[in-house]
């Protein structure tokens, strides 16, 4: 139900996030959006509301989020979900059973696992390619292919697709094209100016930034598509709370400055890691030695915080290493203040264990946070010793 705050439209990026769907609540002068903790909403007369009747359809809180995720990713509507998961599968409603879906062959492991583990049992069929190489994407359309499914920065590869490219490919199909910009952040870059149709957001990363929520949003620009979603929302019901809500929008606030921090660390530690002895590859989309460093260049203003590196020596290296940080804690998820490593063979991607698409064993993911530059320098420099 939520409509982009074109008031908003004239402002940076900076000042949307801070105010876009986010006048001060007019009732007390309350600066800050309400936390709407409420189940319901009084009528004056029968069928007369004040355009809130039950609070799974609609909540104040929920509409100022929404207004402001669309403003920042220049889309017409956003809508939010209780988790990212929960955004993706209520999105995949749109779709019937026959209908094809051409997914990246990098992407969350839990994408992974919601597409071949439960819905191909719903007679959706997938397909997983490698959207580096467009010759494999135009090869792999089919008559009944009704999406494109991409994620740029991909998990845990760090694969940059070129959106434009993609979009232009799948449209000459009919295709949608759904990008999950969950790396990049709305900050990063924003997919719907590329040629992209439908946004997917896990908020449980950076745009709520504090490791302390759940959430997940979509974000398009089609009025008809948009009507079904809302009507989508509201009948499946996977809706995120007032609460968190509310951390996202205050997530928000900060998204841009806290990126460039993100970014600023994340190049001097790629710089420290290319140089070490005991890593075989580092892999950051925002550094030259990137294979698709160019397309990454053109489609994104500030590349974040993630970085993938292989290890030399093997799996049991790799272990060693995640259990060895001090600052960076040994934990799924990313996008918050606080650096974090992980193993993605037996963490994010275990559940794609004996598919062709488990990373290689000596893979190491790091997110990293905004910490002074020289302690994550230093506490890597000790694991890797
Ligand atoms: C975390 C994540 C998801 C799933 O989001 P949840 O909020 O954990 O349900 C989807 N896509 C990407 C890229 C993610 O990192």
């Amino acid at each position: 139900m939520t409509i982009r705050d074109e008031a908003a439209d004239q402002y940076g990026f900076e000042t949307r996030a801070i105010h876009a769907g986010q006048a001060p609540e007019p009732t007390t002068g309350s600066i800050q959006v309400p936390i709407f903790q409420t189940s319901t909403y009084v009528q004056d007369a029968l069928g007369q509301h004040k355009g809130y009747e039950y609070a799974r359809t609609g909540n104040p809180t929920r509409t100022a989020l929404e207004a402001a995720l669309a403003s920042l990713e220049g889309g017409n509507f956003a809508l939010c979900f209780a988790s990212g998961l929960a955004a993706e599968t209520t999105l995949l409603y749109l779709f019937k059973p026959g209908d094809h879906i051409l997914c990246a062959d990098d992407v969350y492991g839990g994408t992974y696992r919601l597409f071949v583990r439960v819905l191909a049992d719903y007679g959706l069929k997938f397909d997983f390619v490698d959207m580096t190489d467009l010759a494999l994407v135009e090869a792999a359309i089919k008559p009944e292919t009704k999406a494109v499914w991409v994620e740029t920065p991909s998990n845990p590869l760090l694969k940059i697709v070129d959106i434009a490219a993609l979009s232009q490919i799948a449209h000459a199909h009919g295709a949608r094209v759904v990008a999950d910009n969950t790396f990049a952040s709305p900050y990063g870059q924003q997919p719907l100016n590329l040629g992209a149709d439908i946004i997917v957001h896990s908020m449980t990363k950076y745009i709520g930034g504090h490791s302390d929520l759940v959430g997940g949003a979509l974000i398009l620009n089609d009025a008809d598509d948009h009507e079904r979603l809302t009507f989508l929302q509201n009948a499946i019901g996977a809706v995120p709370g007032p609460l968190d809500c509310w951390l996202a929008l205050r997530g928000l606030k900060t998204l841009a400055i806290r990126m460039r921090a993100h970014e600023q660390n994340a190049m001097a530690i790629t710089n420290f890691l290319l140089e070490h002895p005991a890593v075989e590859q580092v892999i950051y989309p925002g550094h030259p030695s990137h294979p698709q460093y160019e397309i990454a260049r053109r489609q994104m203003c500030c590349f974040g915080g993630m970085i993938s590196f292989l290890v030399k020596g093997g799996l049991e290296q790799a272990q060693r290493v995640v259990e060895k940080t001090k600052l960076f804690a040994l934990a799924e998820s990313l996008g918050g203040v606080e650096s974090l490593i992980e193993h993605p063979t037996s963490m994010t991607h275990a559940s794609l264990a004996g598919s062709a698409y488990l990373p290689p064993a000596n893979l190491i993911r790091l997110s990293v946070g905004i910490e002074s530059q020289q302690d994550l320098l230093a506490d890597l420099a000790q694991a890797l010793a």
